[in-house]
Order: structure tokens, then sequence, then C-alpha cells
């Protein structure tokens, strides 16, 4: 199945889209990801999904990436008397504490005894989802006296957000721990981390996947901001997380901040999803506002590698119209010629090695001539995330051996992953498979010519090396196979 366009959706699952037929109907209206969030669902529930995409995979024949969402060390209060919690005045006195007894109008436990040795006066508490906002007057290394900067209601185990401080917290709870082991087990592609904090957290987490899944880490802390540019190093993908970022900072400085870590992304050539509320009404209308239509086109015009849906294909009345809203936005922005100017005049002139130069040669030929398609041959993937930076104006292949390297590819913008079952030890093999690859798909036909990259010796990562133009004729193919 060919897409006609380039920015990839990822489509969260829940109770929504949980059996076969709605995956499959997400998939076919355009979703190239499936997003497993760990804090909803049983392991019973996430296997069974698992499965179900698999199977999808499978019966279209396409390469599928599953990306699988850590919970992260979310905080919360304790829990009160008072089933309905208490109403915060703003200037009142608020004290937070490890007392386990229950809360009440002047003081709630917070059973994070991190939180209070990180603690200093000044700084700010948010708790449930940013509604209320204390801020710290004096604290110890049990208690934290606060004032009610703005007031409302607090109950029982609401999320606590302290944007201010560097948490000393492990990165990966008990929990995360747990469910990184079994995802990694049933075998996903990507692992996103919440609440990244420093480059140590995601070389924790790599640490535990040994190498089974890609690491994707959401930055939603202020901390990541600042530590971005280490973060992104460690990283081997980004997610602008707009929903907890909007709550840690205030929401107006979540826009440039999209904007700039977009672009870095690019430059770095990894993959970035911009996530959160991009489609919310569709959670119970079959329309989008005009702001969220705007918001999505935002997001492709500034060159992200993915769009994603949380809610809207999780929970929602409309999944598959969330995702076909997505794909009919997208075609449009990318056939505008500003896109193409846009994209174009944003391209990182940051190249160094020989692959980096064979990746722009190949897009110049491709575009200066009549050529169909770039086909790369990337073992490791690194080829391929290169040649996505270029953002060419004519599709890319993908050709790996390794499942896993087409699967993670399915999230890099612009990218048709091929996994060849051919083993690849002459060049001419590469050239027929990737002229095979570019008629099957439909992207070529016989009397076209594509560009193949390639690096001798084969099987080497980050060895691309060679380029040649040839021509889709079926004689080739004949010929390799009569040989
Ligand atoms: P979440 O992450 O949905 O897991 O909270 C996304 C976000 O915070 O935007
Ligand atoms: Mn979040």
């Amino acid at each position: 199945m060919r897409r006609h366009r380039n920015v990839k959706i990822v489509a969260t699952l829940g109770p929504a889209s949980s059996d076969y037929k709605m995956i499959r109907a997400l998939h076919e209206a355009g979703a190239d990801v499936f997003r497993l969030n760990m804090s909803h669902g049983s392991h019973d529930e996430i296997r069974e999904r698992h499965a179900i995409i698999r199977k999808v995979e499978e019966d279209v024949g396409n390469p599928i990436a599953i990306l699988a969402d850590l919970q992260g060390p979310k905080l919360r209060v304790g829990t009160f008397a008072n089933d309905e919690g208490e109403e915060l005045a703003e200037g009142q006195a608020f004290r937070l504490d490890l007392d386990e007894a229950p809360g009440d109008a002047t003081r709630v436990q917070l059973p994070h005894k991190e939180i209070f040795d990180a603690l200093e006066p000044g700084a700010h508490l948010l708790i449930n989802d940013g509604k209320i906002k204390l801020r710290v007057k004096d604290c110890g290394r049990d208690f934290a006296d606060c004032e009610v900067v703005v007031g409302g209601t607090i109950s029982n185990r609401k999320g606590v957000n302290v944007p201010d401080v560097v948490l000393p917290l492990a990165a990966l709870s008990d929990k995360d721990r747990k469910d990184l082991e079994f995802v990694c087990d049933l075998g996903v592609d990507w692992l996103a981390l919440s609440f990244v904090q420093r480059p140590s957290d995601v070389e924790e987490a790599r640490a535990l996947s040994k190498g089974r899944a890609a690491i994707l880490s959401k930055i939603e802390k202020p901390a990541a901001v600042k530590n971005f540019d280490d973060i992104i190093e460690a990283s081997d993908g980004i997610m602008v997380a707009r929903g907890d970022l909007g709550v840690e900072l205030p929401v107006q400085n979540v826009p440039p901040i999209q904007k700039r870590l977009v672009r870095k992304c690019r430059t770095a050539a990894k993959p970035v999803i911009v996530a959160t509320q991009m489609l919310e009404s569709m959670i119970e209308s079959p329309m989008p506002t005009r702001a969220e239509v705007s918001d999505v086109a935002t997001a492709i015009y500034e060159g992200a590698d993915a769009i994603m849906l949380s809610a809207e294909s999780a929970a929602g009345d409309y999944p598959v119209e969330a995702v076909t809203t997505m794909d009919n936005v997208a075609f449009e922005v990318e056939s505008d010629e500003n896109y193409t100017a846009i994209i174009e005049s944003s391209r990182t002139a940051d190249r160094t090695s020989v692959a980096d130069g064979i990746v722009a040669a190949a897009r110049e030929i491709a575009e200066t001539t009549d050529i169909k398609a770039i086909c790369c041959y990337s073992e490791s993937g690194t080829t391929g995330l290169l040649t996505a930076r270029e953002r060419p104006r004519v599709p890319i292949i993908v050709l790996s051996t390794r499942i896993e390297t087409a699967r993670r590819l399915c999230l890099s913008w612009g990218t048709n992953c091929v996994r060849t079952t051919t083993e690849v030890n002459r060049f001419k093999i590469a050239v027929v498979e990737a002229v095979r690859a570019a008629l099957k798909t439909g992207i070529a036909s016989k009397e076209d010519m594509v560009v193949v990259t390639a690096g001798v010796p084969f099987n080497t990562p980050g060895s691309t090396n060679i380029l040649r133009v040839a021509p889709c004729e079926e004689r080739l193919i004949y010929a390799a196979e009569t040989e």
C-alpha cells in the first residue's frame, strides 16, 4: 500500500480501537505507527493489541511500527478524608508532607520524599493538570508550607507537576521497568520515555532494553527543553509531548519550543513526533475545528516526521475519521508550493560523512532529471534516516533485510519501507531488488528510472558509498534470476 504523503501518522490504541477490524481500518486510512500507552490497559490487553497489529502487518504486507509509551515517574498527592476533596482558595496556606493521615483543607500527603529533598522556597507546584498552583514558602525534609496562588478543587490522587526543579527521580519507576521488560519481550520497535529530564535517563532505558527497541524521549519537562541537545544525542527519536509540556511551562511557550525542537531533530537526522490535542474535538465530533486543522498543518509545514492522535483514536467516537482528517490535511499541505519552499530552505548544510554526500547527491540527481524514486539500502537504518533528512521531492524506498530496521523507519518522514529477503552480496543484486521494490510499490513503472544507493562492503552500518542511476527494465530482473 502506497501513501500519498510524506509525514507519518501515529495512532494511539485504546478501548475504541482494540479489535482487528478497527486496527486494520486505521492502518488503511493512514496510520503508519501504532502507540500502546502503558499508562492505560492491562498487560493482557497490550499483548492482544500487539498481536493484532502484527497480524494486520502480515495481511497487508507493509512493515508497521509499534511504539510502547512508558508512563514514567508521574507524581500524585495522597488521599483526603472527604472523598470529594477540598476547595483551596487563593492566598490561603496549604501544607504538603509525608504523613499518611488523610488530608483536609490545611494539608495532604505528597508521598514522594525526593520532591522534598529538591524543593526550595519560591518553587511552584502544579496540581490537577496545572489547574491549582502553589508556591513554596518554607520547606524541610518532610514538609512544604505553601501559599495557594491559583485555587481550585484538590482531591484524591491528583497529579502533581514540579516544573522549577530537576527532580532526582528515577527515570523509570518499578512499573516502568516491568512494562519495559514486558513490551521488549513482546517485540516493539520504539520505546517512548515519559518525563525525561537528562541524558542519563535515556541511557538507563537503553541499557535495560538491550537493543530490542529504539528509544524515543518525550519532551514534557522544562529540564528536558534545557538539556535538549544532550538528550537528542542520547535518543533515537523525540516526541514533543505538548500535554504535560503545556502544564509545566506557560502554554504560550509551547509553539516556539515545538518549532525549535522539530528543526533540531531534522538536523540530527532523528525522527520527531508532534503530539497531543491535535484533533481533540474529534473525540466527540466527526468534524475537527478549523484551529485544529491549522495546528496539524503547522506541524507538517514545520517538517515534523510524524503527527499523533491520542484519545482521538484510543477512546473517541471517530478514530478512522481522525486518521482520515490528518491524511487529507497532509496531502493538501504537501501539495502546496509554499511547503516545498519552506522544507527546502530549512535543509541542513551540516554534512560531514561520505554517506551525507551520497544522499545529497541522490536527491540532486533525482530532482534534476526524471527519476521516480531514491532507493536506499540501509541495514542499520542510518542511511534511511539521512535520506529522509534531505526531504527529497521524489519518494524514498528504504530496503533492509532487517525487519526491525524497516519497522523503526516507518516513523520517519517520507520513507516507504521494504524488507528484502534476498541476501545482497553484490551491487547488481541491490539494483535488482531496488527496481523490484519500486515496481511492486507502484512508485515506478518499466519505462522509469530510479537512483539506488548502497554501501560496500555490504551489511556494514553507515558504509553507504555507491550511487547508481538504474532503469526499471524487467530484463534486468530476469537476467539476475536466470544467472
Ligand atoms: P501522555 O504524553 O499522553 O503520555 O501524557 C503526551 C503529552 O504529555 O503530551
Ligand atoms: Mn505526558
